[in-house]
């Protein structure tokens, strides 16, 4: 899902590579690509005109840090307004009272059904409830004989009445035998139509009226794109909705509803359907959808925890060093320090996007760090601060010190020199524009 999106969203934040900072003529580029890349993903215009403007706004405000290239730090803006885009934070079935009443509708082959079993079956295995499932659709006796296959799986009860046309008579009797029963969540499914019909609309409208739900549940098709945005708007209309549900999101689909529908409807997405299996259903969560539209959803992370550990006067005191070639074994020790904070250095790799499958089977254990740590702590101040002054005699000692040898000791030295020459490049701006050029 959302693949093509990704890719191009992938290719809009080529536009910042190598580039220093944040400014308005390479963002406004960069954001020209990602409103296209979201028509093409079948977002509404509006929504991809006020998302991109809001991007822009955000994005030129920010400091970039050395540690965070201009293209991951709009990766983490676009991060968190895509995921206030489609709601914030996730938003999970109200249980209210003894017994939750919740209604389904959408149009026929949305995938209420299916749902509505996915939904059962979540209840009782994840929230501990027992359902009652109500088969509603009286004009297909097919809908009601899938409703008991399923209920069947899932070992959930489906209460059907092949005598009755009447759907609102049905889910009244569907309520009340719930409550006889003992059940705590009584799912509706009902009828649909093939396109958006006032007879259906009315009817759906007087069942809600009979039962008074806690949760209507629109169920809509995330292949349809802008249709299913068009729909969410008339059910909600007519029905005020409590959540919507996208169904077939496994499928080819181009995920602009998913980013569309909070927007246009102001109603929470809850759930996703990701396959025809009765397991296949997720709880949607709007952080982890924008993570994976993004394509690099751990590198959000890992800023996030960049962003924490570094603090900005101490980033500047440290530029102002390795400009001056200043950068001591001092400075390299306390780096070590915050990176260790911010976690297991295997799960830090695993953020990286591409790298974490690479490491799978690699050992990075919390004490990468031990020897080097041990190292520098048998210097003495003289020599931290002064990593010329290391001859071949104070190795040695260093070597014995830190109970390691003295190739040990060679190496890091000569990394850390290595390490001080690209620093101090790095911080030469027409050094660093040309080492750019340079690059494939
Ligand atoms: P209803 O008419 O709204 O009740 O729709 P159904 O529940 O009968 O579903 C219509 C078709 O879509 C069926 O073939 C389902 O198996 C299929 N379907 C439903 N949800 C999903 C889903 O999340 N993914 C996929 N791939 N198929 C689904």
């Amino acid at each position: 899902m959302f693949e093509n999106l990704s890719d191009k969203l992938d290719r809009a934040f080529k536009v910042l590579k190598g580039q220093g900072t944040i400014t308005e003529i390479n963002v406004a580029e960069t954001m020209k690509e990602i409103r296209k890349a979201l028509l093409d993903a079948d977002v509404n215009y509006k929504t991809a005109k006020a998302f991109t403007d809001d991007v822009r706004q955000k994005a030129i405000g920010q400091n970039v840090l050395t540690s965070i290239s201009p293209g991951q730090l709009l990766t983490k803006v676009m991060n968190d307004e895509l995921t206030e885009l489609m709601g914030g934070t996730t938003s999970e079935i109200n249980f209210t009272g003894p017994l939750t009443i919740i209604l389904i509708a959408g149009l026929n082959g949305a995938g209420k059904t299916t749902f509505s079993g996915k939904l059962a079956n979540f209840l009782k295995t994840q929230k501990n409830k027992k359902p009652l499932l109500v088969a509603g659709d009286v004009y297909r006796p097919a809908a009601i004989d899938q409703l008991e296959v399923l209920g069947g799986q899932i070992g959930i009860p489906v209460y059907a009445n092949r005598e009755s046309t009447d759907p609102i008579a049905i889910a009244r009797e569907g309520v009340a035998l719930a409550k006889q029963q003992g059940n705590n969540v009584v799912i509706i499914d009902t009828a649909g139509r093939l396109a958006i019909d006032e007879a259906m609309m009315v009817e759906i409208e007087q069942v809600k009226a009979a039962v008074n739900p806690n949760e209507i549940l629109f169920v809509v098709d995330a292949m349809t794109g802008q249709d299913a945005v068009n729909t969410a708007k008339v059910f909600n209309d007519r029905l005020d909705f409590t959540g919507a549900v996208l169904t077939k999101l496994d499928g080819d689909t181009r995920g602009g509803a998913a980013l569309s529908i909070k927007s246009v409807v102001n109603k929470p997405i809850k759930f996703i359907g990701t396959g025809e299996k009765m397991e296949a259903l997720d709880v949607f969560h709007p952080d982890r959808m924008a993570s994976r539209i993004l394509g690099m959803g751990d590198v959000v992370s890992l800023v996030e925890r960049a962003q924490q550990q570094f603090d900005e006067k101490e980033a500047a005191e440290l530029q102002k060093k390795i400009r001056k070639n200043k950068f001591d074994f001092n400075d390299f020790y306390s780096q070590i320090q915050q990176i260790k904070k911010m976690g297991n250095m295997k799960d830090l790799m695993g953020m990286i996007p591409g790298v974490g499958k690479m490491m799978k089977d690699v050992e990075v254990g919390d004490d990468a760090f031990k020897n080097i740590e041990a190292i520098i702590q048998s210097m003495t101040p003289h020599e931290k601060e002064n990593p010329d002054a290391i001859n071949q005699s104070r190795r040695n000692r260093i070597a014995k010190g830190s109970g390691t040898n003295i190739t040990e000791v060679n190496r890091l030295i000569k990394q850390f020199e290595d390490m001080r020459k690209v620093m101090k490049q790095m911080s030469n701006p027409a050094a660093m524009a040309n080492m750019m050029r340079r690059m494939p």
